[in-house]
């Protein structure tokens, strides 16, 4: 069986060691060029060239199934996916962690659908914001005064006006964002809704602070694309090829 894992995450190099445990191997594949350093190095490298390239992938390599682990706001690639293995007949599954929709704190956050949105709402607060979104998203914060940004990696881009960039990568600890919110003077936490527990302790550290917080709503999942949270079902429906 030829199965192939798009990856670029934690959640995908969990399920590619589970996948290999049972048996059943895979080609992950990633967007980047980090793979090295992620302990990566078999993986197989770069964008496939729209959904086009990717049918042409899926047919020349015979591939039987996909399992879309990339992250939940890698939109364009879980699009693509859709589309592609829809027109190859290939069988697709989306894996990927749970949101944070049922966070105990849920419901005191501000949910917003986008970045800009999340910018518009940053922009009405004083003080200082510390934003967790990631490299790619900061253009939409352009103009905001006095801003935090977290990324895993700066890559020597020009730093937006009024924003300062903290290189660092996670899983980061509670002991850690209570003393990053606390020595910073951070009033405003702004935060994808990425999910999983490796990057949460910054949503306890801002309750416990008092620091409201802005969280960016997941982009929603193309139409009927069968979903599962756990590794376990995920290597349960590559193993069977019926389901
Ligand atoms: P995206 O906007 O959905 O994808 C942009 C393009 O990158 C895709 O159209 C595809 O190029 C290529 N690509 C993405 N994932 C790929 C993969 N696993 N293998 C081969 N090509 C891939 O994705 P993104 O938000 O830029 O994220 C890029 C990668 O970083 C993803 O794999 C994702 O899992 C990882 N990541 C993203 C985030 C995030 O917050 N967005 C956070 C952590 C990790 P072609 O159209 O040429 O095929």
């Amino acid at each position: 069986m030829q199965v192939l894992l798009l990856g670029g995450t934690a959640d995908g190099r969990r399920l590619a060691a589970a996948l290999e445990s049972a048996g059943i191997a895979v080609v992950t594949s990633v967007a980047g060029r980090t793979a090295q350093a992620r302990g990566q190095a078999d993986a197989r490298v770069g964008g496939f060239g729209g959904v086009d390239g990717l049918v042409d992938y899926l047919r020349a390599t015979g591939t039987d199934a996909v399992v879309d682990a990339t992250h939940p706001f890698a939109a364009r690639m879980t699009a693509n996916a859709a589309e592609a293995c829809a027109t190859a007949g290939v069988r697709l599954l989306r894996f990927t962690r749970p949101g944070w929709a049922d966070h105990r704190y849920a419901g005191r956050w501000r949910w917003v659908p986008d970045h800009g949105a999340a910018a518009q709402a940053a922009g009405q607060a004083p003080g200082r914001v510390l934003l967790t979104v990631g490299r790619q998203p900061l253009a939409a914060y352009r103009g905001l005064r006095d801003v935090l940004a977290r990324v895993a990696e700066w890559q020597g881009d020009p730093v937006p006006e009024g924003m300062r960039i903290l290189e660092a990568r996670g899983p980061f600890g509670l002991d850690a964002e209570l003393a990053l919110l606390g020595d910073e003077e951070i009033t405003m936490l702004v935060s994808k809704d990425s999910g999983g527990v490796d990057n949460a302790a910054k949503l306890e550290a801002a309750a416990r602070l008092g620091i409201p917080v802005v969280m960016i709503a997941r982009p929603p999942l193309p139409e009927g694309l069968q979903q599962v949270s756990s590794v376990a079902d995920a290597v349960a429906w590559v193993g069977a090829p019926n389901r």
